[in-house]
């Protein structure tokens, strides 16, 4: 016996690293919820060094913008200078032994800011390392590394969760190389941010550590490629999580529900209940959407956001398609090459799938995508090519300023022909994922607990310069639906500039079904019902005030909350005219149970000359407002982040300054005081 289990010790000693491959692609590879993290370590040094690894890229992200930029880093600095780079989910790991990385492995953090300058959900416990860290100490004084944060300049604390991890790094001792990089999603400038943060960290990374490129570098796979021959069980063809596969109806409740949680990994295929166009002039759409969340047991709480999974048209599919000259039936399996990979999408898979639900082919070009296209592009172009790839205000103005997309782009450069040696592989880890798109729920939890109401406006401009008309994903795929629900609407759909494939991967989503998570959001009521509010909220800025308002009546009706005892409810709306004035009816409604403790004030910016916009209507009110405010009222604003935000705090702090009589600045500083004590809030976008 003893012999027996000697040699059979030995075997395993001999055949560790393809036992260990055989694990890895049995219970791993295949998951994407899975990441680097397959061994279950989450000691960052000890895992780096199991997998031989020279260099960390860590991200922190909400959305998965942030895990896209990091991606792209790693991407890059394996490509030009072979480094084996470990790209990782901060949430993944512990970080003691952060100071034990050999001095010659940096690390760069890419990290987004969420909400009042907060770090992404998933970073908690790295924020609270960073907490944990004693100022002064040098604790962290072998650690070298660069910072690119995303952020939104229209938001109070700009980029606040990347500025707090550079501060409380370099104050435990660890050293910064270049600058802190800084994406401005406010300005719509990140893209352009990233490059210029990324070149001058290159730069300074390869005189630091040495590094060569390699001028004949040929594009190396993350992933391993394998063509199949069959769809079975197994096989994606779209859906939006394992759970859907048919192989995994064991994942289902008994009862066949789906089973939750239902988040950024796993959404729930919803019911659409109903669903209306809200405009009442044909040139422009919002589509009021009602999803059916019974017996999913998903909560929301009024204020929240909802994400909608969506999909891309057939038209820019096909478009995608022709200009790489892609087989859309292929069917393919994809394995990573190694355990600290995480795969992008379900595989086995097919090409045609993985176009029209896991990737993001549509939005403006970038320069680093055309920069990693320049190898493959037509002889008689690319030198053309390489110029727009290094050259920002040629690039803007000959395809940003158009809008092109990256397969319109590729086809306008190639006069309409295809580029025909782009490697998939390339595409797949070069293309963000087609990610959720958030709405400010419009319901009210408390009114339809079982409903979430959501208020899009269809994103359709005319193009003149290209004739393709600029769309939206998601809201076109709303309004599609919306349309396909009634038999009259055909010539509406046929006039659609974009059309949908509405009945999903093996049908998941026909009968007008989405997929949908909630996120919670830190928007929310006083938690007394008589504390006085002020809503500012035009366009579709409106719609979470709607559920406001539907939330403040729910405790009239269904509590029975004395109405005399509600705190004064003003809402600023805002819109061009009467045909795009939202639920005009229903604020009428809400009046007669809310009685004068409700009222609406109404911008209609384009029927008289001079355009009126709720910051105007603000200032018209100054009186109220300085009254409401010395009541204590609440100030909620929601809509646009760009100029209607910035404008309506400059008429708040205007009228601070008035009624107080002190100076702006001095006004500034009790805005930011009520932000921080949440009694001035913001939902923007
Ligand atoms: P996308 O596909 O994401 O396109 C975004 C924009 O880019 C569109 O304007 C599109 O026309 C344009 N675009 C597309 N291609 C190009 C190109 N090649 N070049 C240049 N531009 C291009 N919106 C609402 O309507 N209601 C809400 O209640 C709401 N709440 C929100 C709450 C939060 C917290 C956030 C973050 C956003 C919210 N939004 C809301 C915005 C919403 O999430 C979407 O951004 C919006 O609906 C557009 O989504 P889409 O998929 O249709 O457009």
């Amino acid at each position: 016996i003893s012999v027996i289990v000697l040699v059979g010790l030995f075997w395993i000693y001999r055949h560790l690293e393809s036992i260990k491959q055989f694990i890895n692609e049995q219970f791993y590879d295949d998951d994407p919820a899975l990441g680097v993290n397959s061994s279950g370590c989450r000691d960052i040094a000890q895992v780096l060094r199991e997998n031989d690894k020279n260099y960390l890229v860590l991200f922190g992200s909400q959305t998965g913008t942030a895990e896209d930029y990091a991606k792209k880093f790693g991407k890059e600095l394996t490509a030009r200078f072979q480094l084996r780079v470990m790209v990782a989910d901060l949430e993944n790991y512990d970080f003691e032994s952060l100071n034990e990385l050999p001095d010659n492995m940096p690390v760069t953090f890419v990290i987004s800011t969420y909400g009042e300058g907060d770090f992404p959900d998933g970073s908690v416990n790295f924020e609270q390392f960073l907490n944990e860290l004693e100022e002064g100490d040098d604790s962290l004084g072998n650690l070298r590394f660069s910072i690119f944060g995303l952020g939104n300049t229209t938001y109070e604390f700009f980029d606040g969760a990347a500025r707090k991890a550079l501060d409380k790094l370099q104050n435990a001792g660890a050293n910064l190389i270049g600058k802190l990089g800084e994406g401005d999603d406010g300005a719509g400038t990140t893209d352009e941010d990233y490059m210029t943060w990324k070149e001058e960290t290159i730069d300074l990374l390869q005189k630091e550590l040495g590094l060569h490129e390699d001028e004949n570098k040929e594009y190396q796979p993350s992933f391993i490629f394998t063509q199949m021959n069959e769809i079975t069980d197994k096989t994606s063809l779209g859906e939006p999580s394992k759970q859907y596969l048919p192989s995994e109806t064991l994942q289902y409740d008994v009862d066949g529900k789906q089973r939750g949680p239902f988040d950024l990994n796993q959404p729930f295929v919803a019911p659409i209940v109903e669903s209306h166009e809200l405009f009442q002039s044909p040139e422009r759409n919002c589509i009021h959407t009602e999803f059916d969340i019974s017996g999913s047991e998903i909560t929301y709480e009024t204020g929240d956001h909802l994400a909608i999974w969506p999909s891309n048209s057939n038209e820019t599919v096909a478009q995608f398609l022709k200009v790489f000259q892609l087989n859309p039936d292929e069917i393919f399996d994809l394995k990573a090459k190694d355990t600290t990979m995480k795969l992008p999408f379900l595989s086995p898979t097919t090409i045609g799938a993985v176009v029209r639900y896991y990737l993001e082919i549509t939005g403006p070009i970038s320069r680093q995508s055309l920069g990693l296209l320049v190898n493959y592009a037509p002889v008689t172009i690319k030198e053309h090519v390489t110029r727009l790839s290094k050259d920002k205000e040629l690039f803007a103005a000959e395809l940003l300023k158009p809008k092109y997309n990256l397969a319109d782009a590729l086809l306008k450069l190639n006069q309409g022909e295809p580029w025909k040696n782009v490697p998939w592989l390339l595409l797949i880890e070069m293309l963000p994922k087609l990610l959720p798109r958030y709405y400010s729920i419009s319901s009210s939890s408390l009114s339809e607990p079982q409903t979430i109401h959501a208020t899009s406006i269809v994103e359709n401009t005319a193009n003149e310069i290209t004739g393709i008309n600029t769309t939206g994903v998601t809201t076109n795929l709303l309004r599609n639906i919306s349309l396909s629900r009634t038999n009259d609407k055909f010539s509406e759909i046929e006039a659609m500039p974009v059309h949908y494939d509405l009945n999903g991967p093996r049908n998941l989503f026909a009968d007008s079904r989405l997929p949908i998570h909630v996120r919670h959001s830190t928007f929310r009521l006083p938690k007394s019902s008589n504390v006085p509010i002020i809503m500012i909220g035009p366009g579709t800025g409106v719609a979470p005030f709607r559920g406001f308002i539907r939330e403040r009546c729910a405790q009239v009706n269904k509590e029975n909350v004395d109405v005399k005892t509600l705190g004064k409810m003003i809402l600023f709306y805002g819109s061009r005219d009467n045909n795009d004035y939202l639920y005009k009816d229903e604020w009428i409604e809400y009046g007669k149970i809310l009685e004068d403790k409700f009222e609406i004030d109404v911008a209609l910016s384009r029927v008289q000359e001079q355009k009126i916009y709720v910051q105007h209507r603000i200032m018209d009110r100054k009186s109220e407002i300085t009254d409401l405010l010395n009541k204590g009222a609440h100030i909620y604003v929601c809509g646009d982040a760009g100029r209607m935000a910035k404008d309506v705090q400059g008429s708040i702090v205007q009228i601070l300054s008035e009624s107080k009589s002190i100076t702006e600045t001095e006004a500034q500083e009790i805005v930011k005081a009520m932000k921080v004590a949440g009694k001035y809030q913001e939902d923007i976008w």
